[in-house]
């Protein structure tokens, strides 16, 4: 299918259109009969806390759990925010998941991301929910992760009577207790469901649209701190595009970020763990890099990627050594238990980086250098990581690009008519 057809064609999701029509109806005239100066006390704060609490389960569970993998948690933590994120009503984890991946992969690309904000600001905020295109690089997307976690198939399996119940029986079960069911469901039901779908919306919409990009301008992302009021923390998004894998969305302990104290205070409890975060010489080179861009210049990235504090597998003064493919092999032989891969001429070595790969560690071991008996063989069947990396299957950031730079090894030595496999998928 090419571009123009998925762009123009495609099918239109009648179901979701019709719910998510008819639930904005529902609570428009539900707000209309029942203003809030007719709602008790006790249930416009039921409404704050069932919107706070479903965004919890996106933006803690669905966002930075299951989609970034930023931190681990216990099956009790996860089975909470799989429920919480249910009453959310945005799809179920896996497939929420799946196309935030796609999003991250190809940011801004009309085609493959699913929310671009190339297509303008409707399309990224809810526009894109009526239609149900086929994302054609949604075979790309890692998902073993997801389908190995038995709360995501669970969740996955029984979505719908989950988000139904914790979205729209919950809060009148809760307002009964003050005999204030039907109050209870008109704001704590509806409204607030149209608080979590549109708060959550404004992170594909107005944080690609308006605010600041102190650490990257590779993409739309931006940071905008009404939006990280309103979205517990996920409207400083430009730092989320540039370090996606961080829990947080800052780096500074003054960042608005309630997802991010609620990670703690869980991890305070031993309940989460393996708490990720960017390294600060690579957040603070950002800024650097940005600051220097703002005063009106762009500095090379050799300027920023420092070859002199490569690995200690570098060679001797400030030059690499270049490997004959034996050379290669005998190496990776000798350090069987990391992964190497061919990148534009360079062997290097990703073994720190796989548990932070956005597309995770199991894409990254497709590439990994494999030595066979024959080095004339070999050189031709390992697989040349170069057109993946350079934009083939995903738009690396610069940040990427410095980290791979500083994981170089050595310059490999390719016979004259090694061509590489290049894997295009
Ligand atoms: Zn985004
Ligand atoms: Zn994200």
């Amino acid at each position: 299918m090419d571009r123009s057809t998925i762009a123009s064609h495609p099918h239109i999701w009648w179901s979701n259109s019709i719910f998510f029509v008819s639930v904005h109806l529902a609570a428009l005239v539900g707000m209309y009969c029942l203003p809030p100066t007719l709602v008790s006390w006790p249930t416009l704060a039921l409404t704050y806390a069932m919107w706070q609490l479903a965004e919890f389960g996106i933006t803690i569970g669905y966002h930075r759990l299951w989609s970034h993998r930023a931190f681990r948690a216990s099956m009790g933590v996860r089975f909470v925010l799989a429920l919480l994120g249910s009453a959310g009503f945005q799809g179920s984890i896996k497939w929420w998941c799946l196309r935030h991946r796609l999003h991250h992969r190809f940011t801004d690309d009309p085609i493959h991301d699913p929310y671009a904000a190339t297509r303008g600001l409707l399309h990224s905020h809810m526009g894109w929910i009526f239609f149900k295109p086929t994302y054609t690089r949604m075979e790309l997307v890692d998902r073993d992760d997801l389908d190995r976690d038995p709360v995501v198939r669970f969740q996955h399996k029984y979505y719908i009577p989950l988000a139904l119940f914790f979205g729209f029986a919950v809060p009148p079960l809760i307002g009964a207790l003050w005999n204030d069911a039907l109050g209870a469901f008109v704001w704590a039901g509806l409204v607030s469901r149209l608080a979590v779908w549109h708060c959550t919306f404004f992170v594909n919409s107005l944080a690609h649209w308006d605010g600041l990009q102190p650490f990257s301008d590779e993409n739309t992302s931006r940071g905008n701190f009404l939006l990280a009021v309103l979205t517990s923390g996920e409207g400083n998004h430009n730092f989320h595009h540039a370090f996606p894998h961080d829990y947080r969305s800052g780096p500074w302990i003054h960042t608005w970020d309630p997802s991010k104290w609620v990670i703690l205070l869980l991890h305070q409890f031993g309940l989460v763990y393996g708490l990720r975060q960017a390294r600060d010489e690579d957040y603070k080179e950002a800024l650097a890099y940005m600051n220097h861009k703002s005063l009106g210049g762009e500095p090379p990235l050799k300027e920023y990627a420092n070859e002199e504090q490569d690995s200690p597998r570098k060679s001797v003064g400030n030059t690499y050594q270049h490997w004959s493919v034996a050379a290669t092999k005998l190496y990776v032989r000798e350090h069987s238990e990391r992964c190497f891969l061919l990148l534009n001429g360079w062997v290097v070595d990703v073994t720190p980086y796989l548990g932070e790969h956005p597309g995770g560690a199991s894409l990254l071991r497709r590439y990994a250098i494999r030595p066979g008996e024959d080095d004339e063989a070999d050189a031709h069947t390992w697989l040349d990581a170069s057109w993946a990396f350079d934009g083939g299957l995903n738009n690396h950031s610069r940040a990427a690009v410095k980290r791979m730079r500083e994981l170089r090894v050595a310059k490999i030595e390719l016979p004259e008519d090694a061509g590489l496999a290049c894997v295009q998928e």
